[in-house]
């Protein structure tokens, strides 16, 4: 078979401390690979400054420098988010590779798995997921944390790869259709799964960042569960018109309620009529804003333009198009 360009790609982000191993363990993965005819000797490993304030992009011009025919860099104007540096990378060299396989600079996903998931890629898959097998290493918060995440994920409507990050393997036609998606806020994690396509998982232990500090702090990790969430599902917009509903039945029981002690008993004056006004109002406000939010939702996802199919295959009889 022949040996795929594979092109890594790795965001980074004030990562001075680590990039020079990281370069280092993935400079020996990459030649014992292209040695053993795994890989074309045409691959690279591309490192994406996302407008880190220390000393990355020298390291990153330093590297390219001493081996311009193993490091590649590609640096962002500005800091525009690990998702986005991800996917300016992607993009950028989707044209030159046959694959490309995203992982984090911190040396946490395993380079191991590389050539794991080479070989998935070569059965046939275009794309493979790494999937984190335990979480021995990560402390009781990042664990629960993270944990919690993607359960929250799947609860909230969002299709997501339980334990996969962002260390993963795309063929060139997977990353072609991707281009397709438009979006804005973006959140791959969410939209690769999206793409169909012949899929597998690798497994692998998730270690220890090898040095300086995660640049994921809880309120980050927050606001990406937001953006994963509110990206893909209209899911809470349906809770506010299921509370509305609530409330409405609820209001139409202290009605009854209401009558009655007003037909049985001493109540205040005047008691009554509020209270039930309060409620069926209360109730009625939001079951509106419900019904408004359903079409908010609609408007939202015509808005996004998100490519309505993909597809799988072309059997086409024409002349000059066998391939
Ligand atoms: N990163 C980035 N831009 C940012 C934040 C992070 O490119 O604004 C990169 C970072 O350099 C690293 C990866 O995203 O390569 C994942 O970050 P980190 O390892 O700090 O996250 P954690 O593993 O703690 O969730
Ligand atoms: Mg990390």
């Amino acid at each position: 078979m022949e040996q795929p360009i594979l092109y890594m790609i790795i965001p980074c982000y004030n990562e001075q401390d680590v990039l020079p191993e990281t370069a280092k363990q993935l400079g020996a993965c990459y030649t014992d690979l292209i040695r053993r005819s795994r890989i074309s000797p045409a691959s690279r490993i591309v490192f994406v400054n996302d407008g880190s304030k220390d000393k990355t992009w020298e390291i990153i011009c330093r590297l390219h420098r001493q081996d311009p025919a193993l490091f590649s860099g590609i640096s962002l104007a500005h800091n525009a988010g690990h998702q986005n540096a991800l996917l300016a990378g992607l993009m950028t060299v989707k044209e030159r590779c046959d694959i490309t396989i995203s992982m984090d600079a911190d040396l946490q996903d395993d380079v191991n798995a590389i050539e794991k998931m080479v070989l998935e890629y070569q059965k046939g898959s275009e794309i493979v997921y790494g999937v984190r097998s335990e979480r021995k290493k990560d402390s009781f918060f990042k664990k629960a944390t993270a944990e919690g995440f993607y359960k929250l994920m799947q609860n909230m409507g969002t299709e997501v790869v339980y334990n996969h990050a962002d260390f993963r393997l795309m063929s060139q036609r997977a990353l072609r259709e991707l281009a397709e998606f438009r979006e804005v806020n973006l959140f791959l994690r969410g939209l690769v799964p999206l793409l169909g396509f012949q899929t597998s998982c690798v497994y692998y232990e998730r270690q220890e960042r090898f040095a300086g500090t995660s640049k994921y702090p809880l309120g980050k990790m927050l606001s990406f569960a937001m953006e994963g969430i509110t990206s893909f599902s209209v899911k809470p917009l349906k809770i506010i018109i299921i509370l509305g509903f609530l409330m409405v039945a609820v209001s139409i029981a202290m009605l009854i309620w209401a009558i009655v002690s007003k037909l049985f008993s001493t109540t205040v004056p005047g008691w009554s009529s509020t209270v039930c006004s309060i409620w069926l109002i209360g109730g009625m406000q939001l079951l509106c804003l419900g019904v408004i939010g359903e079409y908010v939702g609609k408007i939202y996802a015509e808005v996004k333009q998100r490519p309505r199919y993909i597809i799988a295959e072309f059997l086409d009889q024409s002349e000059g198009s066998a391939s």
